[in-house]
């Protein structure tokens, strides 16, 4: 778990260490997350039911009297330096698209880059990056939320979140959806964010893990996964394709009662995927539901449900998500599967608290039998969305 004074100091010292011992003026926070079910439906305009987590991007910022910016990471000896009027999503590249990225994007929302002051900021992060825990959005909404405070745009968390998607699709290249940005700036303690990625209505819904004696393990399989690059734009464009095939602007107007008509029109690949994402906005809405009516305990198999899904018919898992998945239910898990956009990155599982060290060290010994490389397992817990620090 985040010992986020302990983040932020450590970004206080980062700040002052590559700025020739200057002091930064705030520290802001933002959440990575976990998606507890709802995966490749957000850019169909589906549902989605992630959570925030207890990890988290900080960034240590002070504006400038010129418009100068500067940006650094403790991932990165650089310290990127560009003029406020210079930036646009053609000139970025590398890590630094990120934050930049949001700068650029909070023009396009209306702020006025004319007349805003540059800044200074060193970002750090205790969220594994490339994990599929969205380091992406914690970085950027950590950069948006303290660029508000600021600038004093006063933009609203909704805003903020199409911000940050804005900057991952244009200035970064990677066509992912809202859900990551949503999560790290509307989640809450404890609860997950149930959202329609079409309205954009969000309904904060309590978890009640520790109540009913769960806790929930990451377990992260170290596999990289690169969006920009990867297959998460062709399983988008099938999605796209699919729903044209069908007669629809999006799958969000088709449903399960849909699939026999699909079945007969579409291509057996196209197929399997639009039925992955008919069957998961089910699954979601029906976890929603048992949720409220019978508690977390009641979810696993739709978690299971959905892994098999990714596995079978979308088609992004790897064999170490499927170790991991299929090793936590054979030990003893209550649910697992994997969370993120996939081709790499991790898997969660929903696990009785006096199983985890069971299920943890049954997941560890199948890696080593398989001669993957270690995995990486975490437990976390729903927290708060992207705030202040300091
Ligand atoms: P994920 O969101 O699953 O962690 P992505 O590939 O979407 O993976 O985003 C990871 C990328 O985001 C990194 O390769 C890096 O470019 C950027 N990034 C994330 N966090 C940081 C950070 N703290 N400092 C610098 N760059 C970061
Ligand atoms: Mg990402």
């Amino acid at each position: 778990m985040t010992n986020i004074t302990a983040l932020s100091e450590r970004a206080r010292t980062g700040f002052a260490a590559r700025f020739d011992g200057a002091s930064a003026t705030g520290v802001w926070q933002a959440p990575g997350r976990v998606n507890l079910i709802g995966e490749h439906t957000d850019y169909n305009d589906g549902f989605v039911f992630p959570f925030a987590i207890d990890r988290s991007t900080v960034v240590a910022l002070a504006p400038r009297a010129d418009r100068t910016v500067r940006v650094t990471s403790a991932f990165s000896d650089e310290i990127v330096t560009v003029e406020l009027d210079a930036i646009s999503p053609d000139s970025l590249s590398d890590w630094s698209a990120y934050p930049l990225g949001v700068v650029w994007a909070l023009g396009e929302f209306g702020a006025n880059l004319a007349t805003a002051t540059g800044f200074d900021a060193f970002i750090d992060s205790d969220v594994p990056i490339g994990a599929g825990l969205s380091s992406s959005a914690a970085i950027e909404c950590a950069v948006a939320v303290a660029l508000n405070d600021i600038w004093a745009l006063e933009f609203s968390r909704e805003t903020l979140a199409k911000v940050g998607q804005l900057a991952e699709n244009k200035a970064v290249g990677a066509p992912t959806g809202i859900m990551d940005q949503s999560a790290s700036l509307l989640g809450k303690k404890d609860a997950a964010v149930f959202l329609d990625c079409r309205s954009l209505d969000a309904e904060v819904i309590d978890l009640g893990f520790e109540a009913a004696g769960l806790v929930l393990l990451v377990m992260n399989t170290r596999v990289s996964h690169a969006h920009a690059t990867g297959g998460y734009a062709a399983r988008r464009a099938s999605c796209e394709r699919g729903a044209a095939e069908m007669g629809a602007s999006s799958l969000r107007d088709l449903d399960v009662d849909d699939l026999p008509r699909a079945t007969e029109l579409l291509d057996d690949e196209t197929l399997r995927r639009v039925r992955h994402i008919l069957t998961e906005n089910r699954r979601v809405l029906d976890t929603v539901r048992t949720l409220r009516l019978e508690g977390p305990t009641a979810i696993g198999d739709l978690l299971v449900a959905s892994h098999v899904s990714m596995r079978d018919d979308f088609e992004i898992s790897v064999p170490e998500l499927d170790l991991a998945v299929d090793t936590a239910l054979a030990s003893g898990a209550i649910g697992a599967r994997m969370t993120g956009g996939g081709f790499g990155g991790a898997a969660i599982a929903l696990v009785r608290s006096a199983d985890l060290q069971t299920v943890s060290d049954a997941v560890t010994r199948a890696f080593a039998d398989a001669a993957f490389t270690e995995p990486e397992l975490f437990t976390v817990t729903a927290a708060d969305g992207a705030s202040r620090v300091e």
